[in-house]
């Protein structure tokens, strides 16, 4: 057992996804070296053994349950006004765009996005004769240390074929997106689209577009999304319509929130294999260095939050060490609620990396 204990109090919980060998690694012959418990929840990979608070398993459909076990209660927090983030962890392949839906194409569903789209629609239906909301949407990718816009108008559809990676300056002149927090500590971003959205079909168009965005930005597609942090946001607004004739009027002391806003924050991380596998030339080593800077912070920031007694104590947590970090600093940690899903491949040849992304979520908890 690399681990114990009860995760009960932790702001922080953590699911396994093992998903399926898949074609190419059945073409190579590789074995399936996982074993998922679910009962315990529990991971078994060569002699190591990992207790998470969920473990799926690549048979059957998941995804439901994981949404209904992970995400359903942080989409509930939006409406009280907690902020929230979902962060998906693993090397590149292990499915991380797949279990997040940040790869959407129309008529493919896969993924939580989809499901969060679908429970945050049906509730405000459920609410909308009390309640206005207001719903927006933003979507960016960090690459090396910058925030690239995946909503930006003026580069939808555009690829930066020149210098082989992604719109970096699709747009003369355009200042770059800065992350900035206001004076009560809500972190914002200067310069990026935020797009207001009032139906389902119109969010989904958002989540579209970004994706095709992030896709079409670089000469290859693989090694552009294997190293970028791809972040789709949902800003929810809601105003309480105050109802004269239906006997609240007067009652704003009643204890209820007038406006509450939250937001969810839906993260594809970067590929967490080691930089020394992404090539040997200057250029890419860099950006697996600044790659490394972000998971590394957030490694940091989540195993600073998780430690109770490090929390106590007041110990400083390091948000600023990354623009990863920066940017969700408000919706880690303090009231918000945080999922991390470790994503793996259960194939033999990807053993090493399944543990290093193991010993990662195991840390995170
Ligand atoms: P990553 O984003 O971590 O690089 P992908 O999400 O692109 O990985 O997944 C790699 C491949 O595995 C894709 O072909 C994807 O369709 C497939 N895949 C991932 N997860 C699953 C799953 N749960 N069931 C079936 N196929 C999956
Ligand atoms: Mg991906």
């Amino acid at each position: 057992m690399e681990n114990g204990g009860s995760a009960e109090e932790c702001c922080v919980k953590v699911a396994v996804h093992v998903r399926p060998l898949i074609g190419d690694e059945r073409s190579q012959g590789c074995k399936d070296c996982v074993t998922v418990i679910p009962a315990k929840p529990q991971v078994q990979i060569g002699t190591h053994s990992f207790t998470f608070d969920h473990v799926y398993g690549s048979c059957g459909s998941p995804s439901s349950a994981m949404f209904e076990e992970c995400v359903a209660p942080l989409v509930d927090g939006l409406f009280q006004g907690y902020n929230a983030t979902v962060l998906a962890y693993g090397q590149t392949g292990s499915g991380k765009t797949y279990t997040m839906g940040t790869g959407y194409r129309d008529g493919c569903r896969a993924g939580l996005i989809p499901q969060v789209m679908d429970a945050l629609f049906n509730k405000i239906e459920t609410l909308k004769s009390r309640t206005e909301f207001q719903l927006r949407v933003s979507f960016i990718e960090i690459l090396k240390e910058e925030v690239r816009d995946l909503l930006d108008p003026a580069s939808a559809g555009k690829s930066d074929t020149l210098n082989g990676h992604a719109g970096k300056v699709t747009v003369p002149g355009k200042p770059p997106i800065q992350i900035r927090e206001t004076s009560n500590g809500v972190i914002t971003l200067a310069g990026s689209t935020e797009i207001d959205v009032s139906t389902q079909k119109e969010m989904a168009a958002c989540l579209e577009q970004g994706s095709l965005s992030r896709a079409t930005g670089s000469t290859n597609m693989n090694s552009q999304s294997s190293r970028s942090h791809a972040i789709f946001t949902i800003t929810v607004e809601q105003m309480r319509k105050w109802d004269i004739a239906g006997g609240e009027a007067g009652s704003l002391d009643d204890g209820g929130e007038d406006y509450l806003c939250a937001k969810l924050h839906l993260v594809d991380l970067a590929g967490s294999e080691r930089a020394k596998r992404t090539g040997s030339d200057g250029l890419r080593f860099k950006e697996g260095v600044h790659i490394n800077k972000g998971l590394l912070a957030l490694g940091n920031v989540i195993s600073a939050l998780g430690d109770e007694k490090k929390r106590k104590e007041g110990v400083h947590v390091p948000y600023r060490d990354s623009k990863l970090t920066r940017l969700l600093q408000d919706s880690l940690g303090g009231n918000s609620r945080t999922v991390m899903i470790a994503c793996i491949s259960p194939a033999d040849i990807n053993a090493e990396e399944t543990l290093n992304t193991l010993k990662y979520a195991n840390r995170a908890r």
